[in-house]
């Protein structure tokens, strides 16, 4: 079987790279935003390889469940969203990984989830998406990027080779927006505004916000998104 990279290659009678590979495929893939981050020097990554394949989804919510647009919170239309944008980034995750393994080159996907006690993942995909150049980490703790906002569901793919990688984003973007601190009706969206290095702890009362969610979610037997913080960013935004 040809590879894609020979196969755009040959298509288009030029020498891509690698890069320009991934640029051609990342057109093909369900996904809303994408970057290439430098992750050396992550803290906690402990992966071995150096760049990561920052790419997200954002929300499709319609306009009756969005606050922004004059809509209310529904849970159900919000978990809903929220369940098609992971569907969606992981096809494109299998996207990009098919193809770096197609080409022989060595990648892992890290899992997005947390380990319930510390409420920490094995690989940080905000601070990856930060390097990614495609955000920042807001007053909320949440992922803001440039286009979507916070609205989005995040992955990446690890990898170990010279493709470049962006400009990272150090420092945030908020101004003096408060809007998600005002959001959480429990308090615990802290304030302070985020800068490259700074702990979660002092953005986000993260233990208190996961152990609510599990508590009113109850009723539904999984636990509850909220996502106030993230729906009342002004930033946010639609596909
Ligand atoms: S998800 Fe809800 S409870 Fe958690 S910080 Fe955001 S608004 Fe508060
Ligand atoms: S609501 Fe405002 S402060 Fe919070 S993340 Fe969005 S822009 Fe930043």
């Amino acid at each position: 079987m040809v590879s894609f990279v020979r196969r755009v290659e040959r298509s288009r009678g030029v020498a891509l790279d690698l890069y320009e590979a991934l640029k051609h495929l990342m057109r093909g893939l369900p996904v809303s935003g994408w970057g290439v981050a430098d992750i050396t020097g992550i803290p906690g990554n402990r992966t071995g390889f150096t760049r990561a394949i920052s790419m997200y989804r954002a929300h499709d919510l319609a306009a009756q469940h969005d606050p922004l647009r004059g809509g209310s919170y529904s849970e159900e239309a919000f978990h809903a969203a929220e369940l098609e944008a992971q569907r969606d980034v992981r096809a494109a995750v299998e996207g990009v990984r098919s193809m770096l393994e197609r080409e022989g080159i060595a990648c892992r996907v890290p899992a997005r989830g947390q380990d319930p006690q510390t409420l920490v993942g094995e690989f940080s995909h905000k601070l990856a998406a930060t390097r990614a150049g495609l955000g920042w980490i807001g007053r909320s703790s949440l992922l803001v990027t440039r286009v979507h906002g916070p609205r989005v569901v995040l992955h990446s793919v690890l990898l170990d080779a010279a493709i470049p990688a962006a400009e990272p984003v150090t420092g945030h973007r908020c101004g003096s927006c408060v809007a998600c601190v005002e959001a959480c009706p429990y308090g615990f969206v802290r304030g302070p505004a985020w800068e490259s290095g700074m702990d979660r702890d002092l953005l986000l009362d993260a233990h208190g916000c996961s152990e609510k969610r599990v508590e009113i979610g109850e009723p539904l037997g999984r636990k509850h998104e909220c996502g106030l913080c993230m729906l009342l960013c002004p930033l946010g935004s639609r596909l």
